[in-house]
């Protein structure tokens, strides 16, 4: 079974060729990466009733990533904290502190051709970064998470954010990094 995958480094492995039009809508892919802007943000927006963070102005940021995703890398997901397992404290810093986890779904970044869809990885290592009080300080949290992902998109050196979780028990919301650059949260 050939599969292609996203690197960490964003960097795209080499096509599987066969596959020239979107299975959804049979029309060309206007991206070389298998990634049909149309069909994908549309399955999101009807997707946008099965998930909630539980606060409208969270769920809104994420909606609107969603609505705009140009690539598997390219969005944001509500990610329940229940799936992440293995958590181990990394580092403490004035914002609150770097866990890292296994992420047991992973992110859908991978292409399989038998199924013609977009899949999860499956577990994946990632960073955990919680932001100390942002369930009181929500907009300052969102505009951190909108200034990261405006980052990523543009230098490949800055942790790749995958979405946001929220400790259950402090209220507290955390960011979903991409682990190996972990190194760089302690700022
Ligand atoms: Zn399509």
């Amino acid at each position: 079974m050939e599969r292609f995958s996203l690197s960490l480094t964003k960097k795209y492995t080499p096509m599987y060729n066969s596959l020239t039009e979107c299975p959804q809508c049979n029309l060309k892919f206007k991206c070389p990466d298998k990634w049909c802007s149309d069909c994908e943000i549309k399955n999101f927006k009807s997707n946008f009733g099965n998930w909630t963070s539980r606060n409208w102005k969270l769920d809104k940021v994420i909606r609107r990533s969603q609505s705009n995703a140009k690539g598997p890398l390219n969005y944001l997901e509500w990610i329940p904290l229940t799936e992440f397992i293995d958590v181990k404290f990394i580092a403490e810093g004035g914002f609150g502190c770097v866990e890292s986890a296994i992420w047991n779904l992973g992110p859908r970044w991978t292409y399989e051709p038998s199924s013609r869809k977009w899949e999860r990885s499956g577990p994946y290592n990632v960073a955990l970064k919680t932001v100390n009080d942002s369930h009181q300080y929500l907009q300052e949290f969102l505009n951190e998470v909108q200034a990261h992902y405006i980052c990523t998109s543009e230098d490949n050196h800055i942790p790749h954010c995958f979405g946001i979780t929220q400790n259950p028990k402090s209220k507290d919301y955390i960011m979903v990094l991409e682990y190996a650059h972990y190194g760089s949260l302690r700022y």
